[in-house]
């Protein structure tokens, strides 16, 4: 066979083939795709039933009669039951390693297990489906009500945060990116008097954790967005790139615990959550999901415009992410242990690059949400 032949071959394989591919179902790929909000219940990544309909395409052909759920896709029919590890595929069954559970009225399907099970199963609403599926159980508020946003400049005062080789101080660095930040979205946001932007310090002064947590509370904010300069452990000159965080859990306290004594890696809290009251309910969860969320946008958009690396977005239970009750996330921005970093920082252009990332990830974010 010439060459010419085999590759006409090729290609009418793979387009015999494509439709296959794309057909089988990935519940994790799709919950990531659409942005289907995740709860965290006991380490266990859930989804709700709706979702699962959605993602099935079998919203008008499903039934529930007590606590059993029947869902008709295809030739096929599911069948599983609240509290329980059984899942009937026809007539086979399946076990689950944690059972269908209910919250408040709302049945959620353990995301992993069912994953496993329904990897095999085709989708064939797949191409039709709608471009992008928004929970109307969101953080969000109705457009007549402000939505407010606090960005969180760390450190300050006596609190340097990370120091650069040449002397570059982190609180410097995060402030001047905040101040640019806000200056950029009040640009964008033009005449928008729907959204107001607050920040927890305009200047060089030392605001402890949970006086900054405290503010979001007091104002309550709808997204708290904090900005920090990284350093390694160890000052490694080759440490390098960019991360987002939020946190996996919110707790909410009636009295906030002290800051933990200054590290050199931020403020992650460590120990004990035993006299802290775990939220499993589904709007701190929500919150969670909503951070996740913003925090894919900012970091998507700061690796558009910077050449370091892309660490990704990571769970971390800094405590201005841990005990703020809104969408909150924590940015670092760059390494400030890297010499070069450190010079590029000191660029007023860089900043003002960083700082117009970081506002558009979060207007991404408020288009995603119909805040504006
Ligand atoms: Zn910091």
């Amino acid at each position: 066979m010439n060459i010419k032949k085999k590759i006409r071959l090729i290609v009418s394989l793979t387009i015999i083939f494509i439709p296959f591919f794309c057909f089988a179902l990935n519940i994790r790929e799709e919950i990531k795709e659409r942005k289907i909000p995740t709860y965290l219940i006991e380490n266990n990544s859930y989804i709700s039933l709706k979702s699962l309909l959605k993602i099935l395409g079998a919203e008008d052909s499903w039934g529930r009669v007590e606590d059993r759920v029947f869902i008709k896709h295809q030739d096929m029919e599911i069948k599983f039951k609240v509290n329980s590890t059984q899942v009937f595929i026809d007539k086979k069954v399946e076990y689950l390693a944690v059972p269908v559970k209910e919250v408040e009225g709302e049945i959620l399907i353990p995301v992993d297990d069912f994953s496993n099970i329904l990897s095999g199963v085709s989708v064939a609403s797949r191409i039709s489906k709608e471009p992008s599926f928004k929970e109307e159980k969101i953080v969000a508020k109705s457009k007549n009500k402000s939505f407010i946003i606090l960005i969180d400049p760390g450190h300050g005062g006596s609190d340097n945060g990370a120091t650069g080789y040449y002397g570059l101080k982190e609180k410097d660095v995060n402030l001047d990116i905040a101040k640019r930040m806000k200056e950029y979205l009040k640009k964008e946001l033009k005449g928008n008097t729907g959204v107001k932007i607050y920040m927890t310090r305009e200047e060089d002064v030392y605001i402890s954790l949970p006086e900054r947590v405290q503010m979001a509370k007091d104002i309550n904010a709808d997204v708290f967005f904090s900005i920090h300069t990284n350093s390694s452990l160890t000052m490694r000159p080759d440490a390098d790139g960019f991360e987002t965080y939020y946190s996996g859990i919110k707790e909410e306290l009636v009295f906030l615990p002290s800051s933990p004594p200054g590290e050199v890696l931020d403020e992650e809290v460590k120990g004990d959550t035993s006299l802290s009251r775990i939220l499993e309910d589904l709007n701190t969860t929500s919150a969670v999901d909503e951070s996740r969320i913003l925090a894919d946008f900012v970091q998507e958009r700061l690796a558009e415009r910077l050449l370091t690396p892309d660490r990704g977005t990571k769970r971390r239970g800094f405590y201005v992410l841990r005990y703020t009750p809104m969408p909150a996330i924590l940015t670092e921005i760059g390494f400030l242990c890297n010499p070069n970093v450190e010079l590029n920082l000191r660029d007023a252009e860089v900043r003002q690059a960083i700082a117009e990332s970081l506002a558009k990830g979060l207007l991404d974010y408020l288009k995603f949400r119909d805040v504006i």
